[in-house]
């Protein structure tokens, strides 16, 4: 647990954490109301995250949960939460991604919805705020970076920024393309939050080591770059396949775990996006 810690207290101490939520990230910030997170970590964690959770601030009662996007590493224990009487705040296509079957393409199966105790209670479309304990809260919806309902969580003061799986340091950048997340999509979503942020900034994805602004650009400029080359290869009408055997990936300074994976994703988001591509093309 807690990536990076002590650097990321200065001048909120004691007030915000990084728990481990079950290999992914949940950002804690404690209040004179009670406690706010980022995400519920995944599932069959509730017990652990509870504990961490009252080590943290005890006898703090969890107000308010943000969801930054629907899968089940961020939402698994919504309902823990939520039965205690917490909000959770989440975009309104994550509500409706959670309150409905649907196909996951890549496993060949349905996923059910979740119960009706775990979907969020508030939504919102673009941006919204919590003004509470000292510390504003300010948040907003990344377009189609991930996943249809992605949201960064931003807390001012503290100067950190909670972005779900829209940053990727560790696991391989994924593109939900049955929602309509696309690659095209993630480069302007993280260029919302160049934006919001400064030098100092923090910035918490939901796996992995808490990034640094200048860190977090470099992805963001890695993600321009493969953007760029996919656009161009798809414009010539290829494939994933001859992508990654034409060395689409090569010479980047990340590697894949599965690339095969993650162009098949990204070429379909981007025929899904085809009328961004130049027109000549069908
Ligand atoms: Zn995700």
């Amino acid at each position: 647990m807690a990536f990076g810690l002590p650097t990321l207290l200065r001048g909120q101490a004691g007030k915000i954490t990084i728990l481990d939520g079950g290999g992914t990230n949940v950002v804690a910030f404690s209040t004179s109301e009670g406690l706010i997170l980022v995400d519920s970590g995944a599932p069959k964690n509730g017990d652990k995250l509870l504990s961490a959770l009252k080590a943290f601030a005890p006898n703090a009662k969890v107000q308010t949960v943000f969801n930054t996007h629907y899968h089940l590493d961020q939402t698994g224990n919504n309902e823990v939460f939520a039965a205690a009487g917490a909000k959770i705040i989440a975009h309104e296509r994550t509500r409706q991604w959670m309150s409905t079957d649907y196909w996951v393409p890549v496993e060949d199966r349905f996923e059910n919805a979740r119960p009706k105790a775990a979907r969020p209670t508030e939504t919102f479309q673009t941006t919204g705020a919590l003004p509470t304990g000292g510390e504003q809260i300010d948040y907003g919806y990344l377009p189609l970076a991930h996943t249809s309902g992605d949201i960064y969580v931003f807390f001012t003061t503290s100067n950190l920024i909670a972005v779900g799986d829209v940053a990727s340091p560790q696991r391989d950048p994924a593109l939900d393309y049955f929602t309509g997340a696309w690659i095209g999509g993630r480069v302007d979503a993280m260029d919302i939050i160049l934006k919001l942020s400064n030098e100092q900034t923090r910035i918490v994805p939901s796996y992995g080591p808490v990034m640094t602004r200048a860190e977090f650009k470099a992805e963001r400029d890695l993600m321009e770059e493969v953007r760029a080359r996919l656009w161009k290869q798809v414009r010539e009408g290829e494939g994933p396949k001859e992508m990654l055997e034409g060395g689409l990936l090569n010479g980047l300074s990340r590697t894949w775990k599965d690339p095969y994976k993650f162009l098949y994703d990204a070429a379909k988001g981007l025929w899904a996006h085809h009328s961004k591509l130049d027109p000549n093309v069908v």
